[in-house]
């Protein structure tokens, strides 16, 4: 549409049309010609002209009302119109002419030169004009460019911001780690080389040194609970802490559960609290699908909590269904949280001013710990308790209806660990790469009497199953070179399908468990053996064979 040298011409008088033309035609420029202010509305509506001269004495519409209707058209604003007249020549024409946005006033007749010269000057002008436009234009386009260019600096800013405080909280938190666990840490170390260093010494007597080989077992689970602790905490940090759910027996749990903390509390000195298990009455056989692993550690973290920070009455925990969750406490009569600390003790590292013994040992991780694997899990976890009057803990876990069912009683059989010497006859195969590791179960399962034949290695538990039929049960460790313990049980389950396998895995790396039972282990036990435990499962195996 744009043209600046294009050029409309409006008389009604054909003769002027001419007149005019031809004067202006030696410039090079290109011509339309209008003989009414209506014809010239029309043109002027589709074509964009440089200039416009404009006669105003014409009929219907003269060139006032045509010069005021042209202004209105969006494209001819600003376009240099040129009024003609013979008649309307007095100043107040003019004057109203230039009001109405004329920006010249040309009497006839016309001097060709003088119309020549201002048809250049408003040519020129025009053309100025727009040029002066497109930049104006591309100015405006990049000044879009660059505010969004500042919008998308000011974002990153702020990502960096964020990012920059992640980092700072993220090694703030490092920090804090490190000082706190190297406390946590020396001190159950401290106690295992103390007490083991007085254990060789030849001057103390056996019931001392029993003694202290209990301090010395009771460190090593703190230890081992700490790592354990910390672990955690940065898988869960880094996202990787994942459920896997399977049906589990809530009340086998629980019991289970029982049975080692009335174990732990005559360890840890506690023997004097009393611990209750109290079962939903309605559901007591009840099976829903959760991750096992997973709630044991919560239900294992509170109870240890509630055993740590009672000194006296009782302990006690169970579940109930509660609509459509199934609600956990732990309730114990201990020195409970005072109400300011209350909200404060599900957070990373917060110990609430209730240690009555600054010595009592904690990393202020195991409730935030717990909190994050409810969630997890889809539930909630809370606390109920005011400073001296115990506390309650709570939490629930969402209840797939569909997955819920009950077990029908189970078949009691109960397999007698007052093993000594009752597996004489008996060969187990340990696959164990650590020469350390091995005399400790040779150690633990010497009472027994079972015969023991020691692989080092995982391809050397796949030569000794075939050249020992008599083989009745494999003891086998996971982390151990080239054949692993895993490749080597599937080994071992294609020569000998019947010979049960019992995999060691380490307590931390829950994944372990998991595979170990997907890879054709029977059972798997975790690390640091429990002896009760190892001689219960391998009962399981051992007795049934002499049955
Ligand atoms: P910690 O390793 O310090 O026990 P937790 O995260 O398990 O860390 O607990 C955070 C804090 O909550 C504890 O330091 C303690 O002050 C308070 N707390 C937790 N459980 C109990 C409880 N059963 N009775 C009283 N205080 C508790």
């Amino acid at each position: 549409m744009e043209n600046p040298h294009r050029i409309l011409i409006v008389d009604d008088n054909k003769a002027n049309l001419l007149g005019f033309k031809t004067i202006i035609n030696m410039m090079l420029v290109e011509i339309d010609t209008a003989a009414s202010g209506f014809e010239a509305i029309r043109l002027a509506e589709k074509i964009q002209y440089a200039l416009i001269l404009l006669d105003i004495q014409m009929p219907d519409m003269d060139g006032f009302e045509t010069l005021e209707k042209l202004r209105q058209l969006p494209h001819h604003e600003y376009t240099p119109i040129i009024l003609i007249s013979a008649v309307y020549t007095e100043d107040q024409y003019k004057i109203k002419g230039i009001k109405t946005g004329a920006v010249d006033f040309l009497p006839k007749p016309v001097n060709p030169d003088i119309l020549r010269a201002k048809v250049r000057v408003f040519l020129d002008l025009e053309e100025n004009r727009n040029k002066l436009n497109s930049l104006v234009e591309e100015l405006k386009i990049k000044n879009r460019l660059l505010t969004e260019e500042i919008r998308k600096g000011e974002q990153i800013t702020r990502e960096l911001e964020i990012a920059r405080a992640k980092a700072e909280r993220a090694s703030e938190y490092k920090s804090r780690l490190l000082v706190n666990m190297s406390h946590e840490i020396r001190t159950p170390v401290n106690s295992i080389l103390g007490f083991a260093d007085l254990i060789i010494n030849p001057s103390v007597c056996t019931s001392d040194k029993e003694k202290y080989l209990r301090y010395v077992g009771n460190s090593s689970q703190n230890l081992l609970f700490l790592i354990d602790e910390i672990l955690e905490h940065s898988r869960l940090e880094a996202g990787e802490l994942k459920i896997n759910v399977s049906p589990v027996e809530i009340s086998g749990l629980c019991s289970e559960l029982l049975d080692s903390f009335e174990t732990i509390k005559w360890q840890t000195g506690k023997e004097k609290i009393e611990l209750k298990l109290e079962i939903d009455p309605a559901h007591p056989n009840l099976i829903f699908n959760t991750d096992s692993h997973r709630l044991r550690q919560v239900l294992s973290n509170l109870l240890n909590n509630a055993f740590k920070y009672t000194h006296s009455g009782a302990v006690s925990f169970g579940y109930h269904l509660a609509g459509a969750e199934i609600e956990f406490f732990v309730k114990d009569t201990g020195i409970g949280v005072a109400d300011e600390d209350v909200a404060q003790i599900f957070n990373r590292f917060k110990r609430a001013d209730n240690q009555d013994d600054i010595n009592t040992s904690g990393t202020g991780l195991g409730l935030s710990i717990s909190k994050n694997i409810i969630e997890l899990m889809g539930g909630k976890i809370w606390v109920t308790s005011h400073a001296g009057e115990g506390s309650e803990f709570h939490f629930t876990l969402p209840l797939d209806q569909s997955s819920i069912s009950t077990y029908p009683e189970p078949e009691i059989i109960t397999y007698d660990v007052h093993v000594d010497s009752e597996w004489q006859d008996k060969t187990i195969l340990i696959a164990e790469d650590e020469q350390l590791n091995f005399l400790l179960l040779q150690e633990t399962l010497r009472l027994s009497g079972v015969r023991i034949i020691w692989a080092k290695t995982g391809s050397e538990s796949i030569d000794l199953v075939n050249a020992h039929p008599e083989i009745d049960l494999v003891l086998m460790d996971i982390r151990m070179p080239e054949v692993d313990g895993y490749q080597a049980t599937r080994m071992i389950r294609e020569i000998r399908p019947d010979l049960p396998v019992i995999i060691q895995t380490a307590y931390a790396l829950s994944d372990d468990r998991n595979k170990s039972l997907k890879e054709g282990g029977d059972e798997y036990i975790t690390k640091p053996i429990n002896r009760l435990l190892l001689l219960k499962t391998m009962a399981k195996y051992l007795n049934k064979q002499a049955m």
